[in-house]
């Protein structure tokens, strides 16, 4: 990690500053709240719904990166990034969160706490932060974000904004955190797949 650090100890920028949500913008040379844009008309779609771009989950996307599976839900990585891991859990079939019925429910939060705890006990993991935003794409897909331990900055709702600032954990670690996920989450149901 030290060796990614610049002059000053500062992280590279992130992508996330050019973003039309990012909250704030420098007027001055202060840092201070963008004005709010209107009210839209209507919510816009997100893909995946009616009238919105295709489903990118239901066209396969992220498919072949699955590393669990049973025959309802299914367990994939976001790309290698600064955290330590990031994983997705997803319904198989084109579901929202508001969409799911009780049994799914009742699965769905025993998924959520078995892969909370395995990525829990995990080397160097801290804490794991879980949560669903669904802005973007209406298939569900539930973010586990494993955050490291001992960095005081990296706590709390902004930690996940340090994903595109850290560099990411070598291949061959985050490779075998991905098994030991799979096969740990296998022993209380469904397949692991690497
Ligand atoms: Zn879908």
């Amino acid at each position: 990690m030290v060796a990614a650090v610049g002059e000053h100890g500062r992280l590279p920028q992130s992508d996330a500053v050019t973003w039309e949500s990012f909250p704030w913008e420098v007027v001055d040379g202060a840092l201070v709240p963008k004005v709010l844009r209107p009210p839209l008309h209507a919510e816009p779609p997100r893909k995946g719904d009616p009238g919105g771009d295709p489903c990118p989950t239901c066209a396969g996307a992220g498919g072949e990166t699955r590393i669990w599976e049973n025959d309802r839900w299914s367990v994939r990585p976001f790309h290698r990034s600064g955290m330590p891991l990031v994983l997705f859990l997803e319904p198989r079939e084109h579901l929202d969160f508001t969409d799911l019925d009780d049994d799914l429910a009742a699965e769905y939060g025993r998924l959520t706490v078995w892969l909370t705890r395995i990525m829990s006990n995990l080397p160097y993991v801290g804490r794991v932060h879980v949560f669903r935003v669904g802005d973007g794409v209406s298939h569900l897909h539930v973010w586990f974000v494993a955050r490291p331990e001992r960095l005081p900055g990296i706590v709390g709702s902004m930690a996940m904004e340090w994903d595109d600032l850290l560099p990411p954990p070598p291949e061959e670690v985050w490779r075998a955190d991905l098994g030991t996920v799979a096969r740990h989450l296998a022993t209380h149901d469904g397949r692991a797949l690497v």
